[in-house]
């Protein structure tokens, strides 16, 4: 069974360290999701991670550390990198970079790269350079669901598998982080997050651009299954379609996130990347069959929310013609 531990409790943090020293798997509250640490450095641990997500094996994971002086041990920084990771480390950034002999395979999924990462938050920073030891930690959800975006949901998806989880309450951003990598002295996004191809542009003055298809698919979290609720999950631009389709919520099991309320007599949840995810689970909690969603101009010029939105929609579409 799993511990809930407290981030606000001294003993608690103690206890979290003390787990991961030892080789168990731990799911820290990081600032974008909830992740499922273990010691890179622990082949078993890393193993149980992979199954205790049900994770495919060639999904590498990203490695993180609590110091940019950390970064030296584990991978090798260019000139471009380095500017990038003063400008954005710590935060909500994953920068896929060489990787050095002692980061493992079964880490990297034999990739000859490794992606990094500094938690904005103090509390997680704190644990890593207590354990020692750069910490692997996917999203610490079932492979295929929403993102765990507070402890709760760390119980609901891995309570029977997984040791401890150490509340912090709800992640402030509530997305992955972006991941990116510097190609040919171009930056790339691998996947889009609360960093925004703006903000690259302006701190690095490289050219930014999205991931083709070729580099998605080096980018192997980007070809699986991802974000999805068992509802199925459409998107809608226009006030009047939601309302259309949301007016079935009188009779069917149906809700509509939005900015906004659409209006009377429809079941409406706030949307914002902070609670998407939250969302979208509690909605698969009360059965709901459809999820309506409101895709306004605001959340259609939000690149890493209609990422998500869009890849979950997708894999509801799939689901439902699999049967
Ligand atoms: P998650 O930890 O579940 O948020 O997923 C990690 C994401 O980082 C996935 O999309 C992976 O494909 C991506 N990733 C991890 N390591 C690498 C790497 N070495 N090169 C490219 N992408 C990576
Ligand atoms: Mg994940």
């Amino acid at each position: 069974m799993i511990t809930i531990l407290q981030a606000s409790n001294a003993d608690d943090v103690s206890r979290a360290v003390d787990l991961l020293q030892r080789g168990h798997l731990v799911a820290l509250p990081t600032e974008t999701v909830y992740g499922l640490a273990a010691r890179i450095d622990d082949a078993r641990a890393i193993a149980r991670i992979f199954e205790a997500k049900g994770r495919p094996a060639d999904n590498p994971l990203i490695v993180h550390v609590a110091d940019v002086s950390d970064i030296d041990n584990i991978a090798i920084v260019g000139d471009a990198d380095a500017v990038l990771i003063r400008h954005f480390m710590p935060g909500p950034i994953t920068i896929v970079l060489p990787r050095r002999e002692n980061v493992s395979d079964n880490v990297t999924a034999g990739l000859p790269t490794v992606a990094v990462r500094i938690p904005g938050n103090d509390v997680v920073r704190d644990v890593i350079r207590r354990v020692g030891k750069p910490l692997a930690a996917p999203s610490a959800n079932l492979s295929g669901r929403p993102s765990p975006t507070t402890a709760q949901h760390v119980v609901d998806d891995l309570g029977n598998v997984v040791d401890a989880v150490l509340d912090a309450g709800p992640c402030s951003v509530g997305l992955e982080s972006t991941v990116v990598q510097i190609v040919n002295n171009e930056l790339v996004i691998l996947r889009p997050g609360a960093v925004t191809a703006a903000m690259l542009a302006a701190a690095t003055g490289l050219a930014v651009r999205s991931a083709d298809d070729h580099e998605a698919s080096a980018s192997p979290g980007t070809r699986h299954r991802h974000y999805a609720p068992r509802a199925q999950l459409v998107l809608v631009h226009d006030l009047e379609e939601v309302r259309r389709q949301g007016a079935d919520g009188a009779t069917k099991a149906v809700v509509v996130l939005s900015r906004h309320s659409p209006g009377d007599n429809i079941p409406w949840r706030q949307l914002s990347a902070h609670s998407l995810y939250a969302e979208l689970r509690r909605a698969d909690a009360l059965h709901v069959e459809k999820i309506i969603v409101h895709c306004d101009e605001e959340i259609r010029s939000d690149e890493a929310m209609m990422n998500r939105l869009r890849r979950a929609a997708e894999s509801t579409k799939e689901e439902r013609q699999e049967g």
